[in-house]
C-alpha cells in the first residue's frame, strides 16, 4: 500500500495479551508464533500431544478416542491458546476437542447431509444453484472444526486436487455461462501455498462470464498470522474476491483475527461472516448479538446464520429451529440491521438453503396489512390503489443500456 493506514477505532495498540501461549506453548519464539507454518507443523493432532496441553475431562478423552476413526483432531497452537483449561463447556474447546456424543451416529444423520455428493459433475464442483458454484480445492483445515458438516471431505483421503482435477474443474466452469459466482471452499483454501491459489484465482479471473470468487475460509479465526499482506494482495489482484470467514463466538474475535480481518479489507477484500448455531455454545441472542457487534467493529460483516446440518455426530450440538428465529427475533429492531444475519437452513438431501425469520405479520387482509414492529405494537400498512408492477423501461435500458 502507498501510504498506511490509520488503525480503525479501538484497535487494540498490539497483539493480544497472550496468556495461553505463555502457558501452553512458553518455548514458542516469537518469530514461530507469528509463522502460520510453524502453527502447522506443530498442530495438536492426537490424545497424547491433547493431554500434555489441556487437562481433559473423561467425556473428551473418550470423544477422542472414540471418534478416532470417524474424524481427524487438529487445532493449531494459536487456537489452543484461546481455550479455558478449566472449563469444558469453553466454546474454542467445544468446537475443537471431540466428546462421547460425536461418536454417536443416529438415524436420519447424513454422511452427506446436504446430498451435494449428487449434484457434483466433477471432483472439485458442486453445483447446486442456478449462477453459482462451489469449488472444492482441498480436504485440510487449520483446526478440524467438531461441527464440520463437509467431513466426508476433511476426514482426509480428499487432498489437495490434483493439476488435472483442478483443471477439469475450471473447465466445467468456463462451459458454464450461467455461472457467474465461485465459491471456493474445502477444506480450506488459505492452506495453498499461494502458488496453487494464483492458479485458481487467475484463470478464474479470465473468464469473462465469472464475476466473482468468494472463498470461505476459517483461517482469520484459527490460523490469522496466515493472513499476510503477500496473501491479502494477491487476493486483491482478482477482485471482486470476497472472504467469507467462520466466527462463531465473540472470544474468537482476538487482536490478531482482528489483524488478519482488517488486513484483507485494506487491501480491498470484504469479509463477510458464516455462523454456525450451536446448542450451548453460542445459542443465546446475547452471545449471538455481542459476536455481530465485535464483527462490525474489526469490519466484518455477519452474513449467516446457519442452522446446524443433520450431519453425522453433531446431534448434541443441534437447537431447535425455534431457537434461531427466537434469536433473530431478539436482535431485529434492537440493533443494526447489519448485525443481524439471515438465519439459514440447508435442507437435508440437497434442497439447498432456506432463510427462516420471525413473522411480524398479524393479519394479513386485502387491503392492508397488520404487523406488530420488534416491540409487539401494531401497526398497519395500507396498500396503494394500483397494483400494476411491471417496469415498461427496463426493455429499453436493456436494449440500450448506457449508449
Ligand atoms: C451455500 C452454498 C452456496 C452459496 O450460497 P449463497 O446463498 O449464495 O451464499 C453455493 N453452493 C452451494 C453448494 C452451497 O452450499
Ligand atoms: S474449517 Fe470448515 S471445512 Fe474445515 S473442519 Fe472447520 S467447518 Fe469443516
Amino acid at each position: 500500500m502507498s501510504s498506511p493506514l490509520p488503525p480503525s477505532k479501538g484497535a487494540p495498540a498490539r497483539p493480544a495479551s497472550q496468556a495461553g501461549r505463555a502457558v501452553l506453548f512458553p518455548e514458542a519464539t516469537d518469530a514461530q508464533w507469528a509463522d502460520w507454518r510453524w502453527h502447522q507443523r506443530n498442530a495438536v493432532r492426537n490424545l497424547a500431544q491433547l493431554e500434555k496441553v489441556i487437562p481433559l475431562t473423561p467425556d473428551e478423552r473418550a470423544g477422542v478416542q472414540e471418534t478416532s476413526s470417524l474424524f481427524r483432531v487438529g487445532i493449531s497452537p494459536y487456537y489452543l491458546s484461546l481455550i479455558d483449561r478449566d472449563h469444558p463447556l469453553c466454546p474454542i474447546r467445544m468446537q475443537s476437542i471431540p466428546v462421547r456424543a460425536e461418536a454417536r451416529v443416529r438415524p436420519g444423520e447424513l454422511e452427506d447431509p446436504l446430498g451435494e455428493d449428487k449434484t457434483r459433475p466433477e471432483e472439485a464442483i458442486v453445483h447446486k444453484y442456478p449462477d453459482r458454484v462451489l469449488f472444492l480445492a482441498l480436504d485440510t483445515c487449520s483446526v478440524y472444526c467438531r461441527h464440520c458438516t463437509r467431513r466426508r471431505i476433511t476426514k482426509g483421503g480428499e487432498a489437495e486436487l490434483s493439476k488435472e482435477q483442478m483443471r477439469r474443474g475450471i473447465e466445467y466452469i468456463r462451459r458454464h455461462p450461467e455461472v457467474r459466482d465461485v465459491l471456493i471452499s474445502g477444506g480450506d483454501p488459505f492452506l495453498l501455498t499461494e502458488e496453487r491459489l494464483e492458479e485458481l484465482l487467475a484463470p478464474l479471473y479470465d473468464i469473462p462470464h465469472v464475476e466473482m470468487v468468494r472463498i470461505g475460509t476459517r483461517v482469520p479465526v484459527c490460523l490469522p498470522m496466515r493472513v499476510t499482506d503477500s496473501l491479502a494482495r494477491l487476493l486483491r489482484r482478482y477482485a471482486p474476491v470476497y472472504v467469507v470467514t467462520h466466527f462463531n463466538h465473540p472470544k474468537e474475535v482476538t487482536p490478531e483475527a482482528r489483524e488478519a480481518c482488517e488486513r484483507l479489507v485494506d487491501h480491498g477484500v470484504p469479509v463477510e461472516n458464516q455462523a454456525v448455531l450451536m446448542r450451548r455454545l453460542n445459542s443465546d441472542a446475547r452471545i449471538i448479538q455481542e459476536l455481530s457487534h465485535a464483527l462490525l467493529r474489526i469490519r466484518v460483516r455477519p452474513y449467516y446464520l446457519h442452522q446446524m446440518d443433520v450431519a453425522q455426530g453433531c446431534e448434541h450440538l443441534r437447537t431447535p429451529l425455534a431457537k434461531g428465529v427466537e434469536i433473530l427475533q431478539q436482535l431485529r429492531g434492537h440493533t443494526s440491521g447489519l448485525a443481524v444475519p439471515h438465519l439459514a437452513v440447508d435442507l437435508p438431501g440437497g434442497g439447498g438453503k432456506v432463510t427462516l425469520q420471525p413473522d411480524y405479520v398479524v393479519e394479513r387482509g386485502a387491503h392492508e396489512t397488520v404487523f406488530r414492529n420488534y416491540k409487539g405494537e401494531r401497526y398497519v400498512y395500507p396498500e396503494p390503489e394500483e397494483l400494476d408492477c411491471s417496469c415498461p423501461y427496463d426493455a429499453v435500458w436493456r436494449e440500450r443500456r448506457w449508449g
